[in-house]
């Protein structure tokens, strides 16, 4: 449907941005069959693939939590995503050149996978798909070119394949990504804490089953993760994130496949037998992004508009997932009359996500940190915090829990 050939540009929601927050949301939202949606995307949403139009939909893969498996699930949607999904029985977690190494396995968490991985363009067309089924408008080549607050709505001037539009909203929802120009324009604060370093992903073939075991390997330079994908004609894929000092990975991003798969097997090892094939490879330069403000009276700042995280730990999508959930329950346990931009509902949100995100942020920032660290003494230590994790069920337990999503969020995901 294209939303704005209507006369009428009243919405209850807007949503700027199609990506996978964005979308996902706009789901969450719709299933309430309460509100009229709109979603804005500045890239054009009828491409041949997804990755043609969103920067969500790219090469990558997606590790899911179990907290966003139970909310797809919720969604109706978890079957879908599934059949293209890899269960993760157990992670492996080493640092390279030292002693210390851990396990965590499903089995001993109680659950059937400690997570799923799942490629960003199967992600997005199940998304796309559940979109155009649900009661949601989608507009693509959107570009906006003003927002005013008014004190009844939102008011967005937009330019819509040159033409200009107006909309007013009563509540708007900024899921435009890291950089957001929304949240420039409503002078919304960003800190940014580059790493100087980039993650280069890529898809790999192995020699040998992957046998659902994740790697999660600290080197020197950086962590690097070998995330078990599906089988594809038979060969044993894995979803590479390789993080490195920016130089350096300027340097890889030029090599050719056959010296970029020798240097990745030098760095990894053996574990897995030998890399055979490397698929595209992109390069992102890692920073840690927070918006000053999340929300305001008609406004929510929402995933990576609002906080995006180094990708260590595979967090950043499963914490805006768990916000935006949490941000559907606020505005559902609203009157029926209730003005859906009202402040109070969103402070609520707010006040209930506050340390889901702060342990989150501070958990990834942390271990980025802590495995970059190349002192003895440092090493000696997180070896054998390794070591006791190892040998200490509850500390694995407790572990592999936070990494599910179902500790910290407060919410009894099962
Ligand atoms: C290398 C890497 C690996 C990762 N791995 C994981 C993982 O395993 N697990 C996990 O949970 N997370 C992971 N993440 C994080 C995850 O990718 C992000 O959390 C997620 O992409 C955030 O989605 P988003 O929709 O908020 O933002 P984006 O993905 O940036 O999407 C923003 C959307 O807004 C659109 N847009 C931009 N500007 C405008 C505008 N002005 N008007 C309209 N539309 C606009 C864009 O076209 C895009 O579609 C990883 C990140 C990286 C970099």
């Amino acid at each position: 449907m294209n939303p704005l050939a209507e006369t009428n540009h009243q919405f209850d929601i807007t949503i700027v941005g199609g990506g996978m927050v964005g979308l996902s949301l706009a789901l969450l939202l719709a299933a309430q069959r309460r509100w009229k949606i709109l979603v804005l995307e500045s890239q054009s949403v009828t491409g041949e693939t997804v990755s043609e139009y969103s920067a969500s939909f790219d090469a990558r893969s997606t590790a899911l939590s179990w907290s966003s498996r139970c909310i797809f699930q919720q969604l109706g949607i978890w079957q879908k995503i599934e059949q293209h999904a890899q269960a993760i029985s157990s992670i492996h977690v080493s640092d390279r050149g030292h002693f210390g190494m851990t396990r965590l396995e499903a089995e001993e968490a109680g659950v059937d996978a400690l997570g799923y991985v799942v490629e960003n363009s199967w992600l997005g067309a199940v998304l796309m798909q559940q979109v155009a089924e649900a009661d949601v408008c989608l507009q693509g080549n959107t570009a906006i070119s003003a927002i005013t607050p008014k004190a009844e709505s939102m008011q967005l001037e937009i330019d819509v394949n040159g033409q200009l539009q107006q909309i007013n909203s009563q509540l708007l929802i900024v899921a435009d990504g890291a950089n957001s120009t929304c949240a420039k324009m409503l002078g919304i604060n960003q800190h940014r804490k580059a790493y100087d370093h980039s993650a280069i992903i890529a898809n790999v073939c192995l020699d040998q089953a992957h046998n659902k075991v994740a790697y999660e390997r600290f080197t020197d330079q950086g962590p690097m993760a070998l995330l078990p994908l599906t089988d594809f004609k038979n060969s044993h894929r894995c979803a590479l994130v390789w993080t490195q000092p920016s130089e350096q990975a300027t340097q890889l991003m030029a090599a050719d496949d056959g010296a970029f798969l020798e240097a990745l097997q030098i760095r990894f090892g053996h574990r897995l037998g030998s890399f055979k094939q490397v698929g595209e490879r992109v390069s992102y330069p890692l920073a840690l992004t927070t918006s000053e403000e999340q929300v305001r009276s008609r406004l929510v700042v929402a995933g990576n508009a609002a906080h995006s995280l180094h990708p260590v730990a595979g967090q950043g999508f499963n914490l805006s997932l768990r916000d935006i959930d949490c941000l559907a329950r606020c505005l559902k346990d609203q009157p029926g009359k209730a003005d859906v931009g009202a402040l109070a509902p969103l402070l609520d949100y707010q006040r209930q996500r506050d340390k889901d995100q702060r342990n989150t942020l501070m958990f990834t920032d942390n271990l980025s940190k802590l495995f970059g660290l190349t002192s003895p003494a440092i090493a000696l230590g997180r070896n054998s915090g390794l070591l006791m994790m190892d040998l200490v069920p509850t500390l694995r337990n407790q572990f592999a829990h936070f990494g599910m999503g179902t500790e910290q969020s407060g919410v009894d995901y099962g």
